[in-house]
């Protein structure tokens, strides 16, 4: 299937994001994970690769894993830290011979303590230089997502600019554009009407992350520059109860979802961290997905 078609059908599409353990356990417990979210018929998978200094090796043991776990599709993400264009091009030929079918072409962060982003000598510079390696060597084979910023990417100097260069992206082959998680919708549909307005006609999807609990809501926030709406940070602040923090941050999600399929949004991805217990009760009853 093209990365675009789960996106033109009449149902909100939805797809979770993975990524790779550290650890043997880590693995297990992901295995198990997985099957419990198939049973919400996503439409497809996705891994990470090296986020926050995780290990790049493993993203496409994930890959072939939960292929062969589901039978259903599942994206690679790829970054340009640390690789040369050579090494970008080894990558996704492995990629491709393992099976990966889309790819989520990023440029990655700056190393931890640094404002600017710096290319290795003969790597690349920005994500749309690797929209363009992916078409000019592998042609239609993958689908491709980018990574776009409801509440603007922190090293942008302002929205237009991030904007353009987003359609950049999308000029150069990206299928759809992901986005960042953010908790405000009003945030989402502000920036896809802008994206509307600057010519970027591919889908757009919302990014959704069931926070569980008050500090890895604030650790997330900072580290992805999504605003916690101050109803948000005081209801969870009600309690130091860990069930009671996780039921608040759920239940934000599912009221985020609901409301994003109430305004026709075509697909959402969810940053699910690996875990289940979230998602389900995030996703009870609620109708988004492939068909059964
Ligand atoms: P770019 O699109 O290259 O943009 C980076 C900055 O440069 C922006 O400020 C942009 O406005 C500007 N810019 C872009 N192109 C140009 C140009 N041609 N000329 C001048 N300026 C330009 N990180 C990981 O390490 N691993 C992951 O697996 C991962 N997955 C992600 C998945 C999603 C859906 C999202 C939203 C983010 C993910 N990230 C991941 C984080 C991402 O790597 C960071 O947000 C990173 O800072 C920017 O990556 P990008 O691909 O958006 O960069």
């Amino acid at each position: 299937t093209k990365l675009a078609d789960y996106f033109k059908g009449g149902r909100c599409a939805m797809s979770f994001e993975l990524f790779p353990p550290k650890t043997d356990e880590g693995m297990a417990l992901l295995e198990k994970n997985v099957e419990r979210l198939q049973a919400f018929h996503p439409n497809f998978f996705t891994c990470t690769y090296g986020a926050g200094g995780s290990t790049q090796s493993r993203t496409l043991d994930v890959v072939e894993k939960v292929k062969a776990i589901t039978g259903l599709p599942v994206a690679s993400h790829l970054t340009c830290v640390g690789s040369t264009v050579d090494q970008l091009r080894d990558y996704l030929k492995e990629a491709k011979r393992r099976g990966a079918d889309h790819i989520v072409a990023l440029r990655g962060d700056p190393p931890k303590g640094s404002e600017t982003f710096q290319a290795v000598e003969g790597g690349l510079r920005y994500a749309n230089e690797l929209v363009e390696l992916i078409r000019a060597d592998f042609g239609q084979h993958f689908g491709i997502a980018v990574a776009g910023y409801p509440e603007v990417h922190q090293e942008a100097p302002d929205p237009q600019t991030d904007l353009d260069n987003l359609k950049r992206k999308v000029d150069a082959g990206a299928d759809v554009v992901v986005t960042q998680l953010f908790y405000e919708n009003s945030d989402f549909y502000r920036f896809r009407d802008d994206c509307v307005k600057a010519g970027i006609n591919v889908p757009i999807v919302p990014g959704i992350l069931p926070v569980t609990n008050y500090k890895q809501a604030c650790r997330i926030a900072a580290m992805c520059k999504a605003r916690i709406p101050d109803e948000m940070a005081a209801a969870m602040n009600e309690s130091d109860d860990a069930d009671f923090q996780f039921n608040v941050g759920v239940d934000h999600a599912r009221r985020q979802t609901i409301d994003l399929i109430e305004n026709d949004v075509p697909g959402i991805h969810y940053y699910v961290l690996n875990k289940s217990s979230a998602a389900a009760q995030m996703l009870d009853g609620l109708s988004l997905g492939a068909d059964a």
